[in-house]
């Protein structure tokens, strides 16, 4: 059934200070709404529990997209559009470039914001995987405690839970401006647009001379929450690539990684595609660095 509109509250602010002054004065009463597309759907189907929301949808300090000498920092308010769109996501952070611009519909695109996508922490969620490889952080702010960071790799801490305070916003995502010389992201669901993912895999890597100098993978869909693939980093690096590495990567992986079984897939297929993922991004690079004989 419909949620009754007068039975909420909404208020806006307008300032980052006014928004943290509210969180802090009564943490866990008011409920921070970007650009509404969970919230709205929950509300539309009556199960919204929040009752007091407050407006952060276009607060000038969450927005933007800013470069810096080692990182790029993006707003927690940045929309998908304003990310697909972004010359400089294209050009340094194309992984997460294309999956914002796998996200949801338009309308989703225009309103979805990042920080809404992580906060929201589902396990199958599409900026997670490309997010994870290239190492970000995330900025969290309250009024008491100032700006502090967490890796993103940490924040997830199981099924829809992460390391935010009631008091806290996320403020922004920083990534690390590094030289990756591959990278791969690729969503498996059950049709091309509009799906969620049974598995999701994004990857970079440095390679030199036909080895793994260096490696970063992250998977979603999977486990309760996103998650890197640290094993299977450690079992890449500094490895000559070719089928031997395939196979030791492979096993490296399933060995990492404990799926899940449930109304979108079973844990035995998951398993086997993020293995073909992997094998995937692996045989392209082989093909990449001089069309190196994989075995294949
Ligand atoms: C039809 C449809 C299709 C979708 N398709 C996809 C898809 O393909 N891939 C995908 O990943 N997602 C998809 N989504 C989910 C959703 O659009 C995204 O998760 C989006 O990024 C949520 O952002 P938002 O700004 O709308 O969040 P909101 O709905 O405003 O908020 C979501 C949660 O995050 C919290 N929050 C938001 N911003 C902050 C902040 N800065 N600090 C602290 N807390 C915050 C809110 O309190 C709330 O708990 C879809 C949703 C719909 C309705």
């Amino acid at each position: 059934m419909r949620a009754d509109a007068t039975e909420y509250e909404l208020v806006s602010p307008g300032t980052l200070d006014g928004v943290l002054a509210l969180l802090a004065e009564a943490p866990g009463m008011w409920t921070p709404m970007a650009g509404g597309t969970e919230l709205m759907v929950q509300f539309g189907a009556g199960r919204l529990r929040a009752r007091r929301l407050v407006n952060i949808f276009g607060l000038a300090e969450l927005g933007g997209i800013s470069v810096g000498a080692e990182t790029i920092r993006i707003g927690a308010g940045v929309t998908y559009t304003e990310l697909r769109q972004s010359p400089v996501i294209q050009a340094e952070l194309p992984l997460l470039a294309r999956a914002a611009s796998w996200t949801g519909s338009i309308a989703n695109q225009n309103r979805g914001t990042l920080g809404g996508n992580l906060v929201n922490g589902s396990p199958a969620a599409d900026s997670p995987p490309a997010l994870l490889a290239y190492e970000a952080e995330v900025v969290l702010v309250s009024r008491a405690g100032g700006e502090r960071r967490v890796p993103y790799a940490a924040f997830h801490t199981g099924y829809k839970r992460t390391v935010l305070a009631a008091e806290e916003l996320v403020l922004a995502v920083e990534v690390p401006r590094r030289q990756w010389t591959h990278g791969y992201l690729r969503k498996v669901g059950a049709r091309q647009a509009q799906a969620i993912s049974k598995v999701a895999l994004g990857a970079v890597a440095r390679c030199v001379e036909g080895r793994v100098e260096e490696a970063r993978l992250g998977l979603a869909s999977v486990a309760e929450a996103p998650f890197r693939c640290v094993a299977t980093e450690t079992a890449l690096a500094g490895k000559r690539l070719g089928p031997e590495l395939v196979e030791e990567a492979r096993a490296a992986l399933e060995g990492e990684i404990a799926p899940l079984d449930d109304i979108r897939s079973t844990a035995r297929y998951r398993r086997q595609v993020a293995g073909n993922l992997l094998e995937e991004f692996l045989r392209q690079i082989m093909a990449a660095e001089g069309g190196m004989n994989d075995g294949a």
